[in-house]
């Protein structure tokens, strides 16, 4: 994953850990620890393949939950 470049500003991607939120038919989905790659210019967040499926996944049901909270709107 070295060398990799920002498909939007060519800078360079780091790798890092992040936490996603899916907002899906009025459910929030929050995935923590997400192994992404974040630009030094833009900070655009890249989220690779395998991560974006477990995400959908999640949202079909088909993954349980470690744990669901309660999320307040305004
Ligand atoms: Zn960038």
């Amino acid at each position: 994953m070295k060398d990799t470049l920002c498909a939007i500003c060519g800078g360079s991607l780091q790798n890092q850990k992040v936490t996603i939120d899916r907002l899906v038919d009025n459910r929030l989905y929050l995935f923590e620890n997400v192994q992404v790659q974040a630009c030094d210019s833009c900070q655009e967040i890249w989220i690779p393949g395998n991560e974006v499926e477990r995400m959908e996944q999640a949202i079909k049901g088909q993954i349980k939950p470690r744990k669901q909270i309660v999320v307040p709107v305004y």
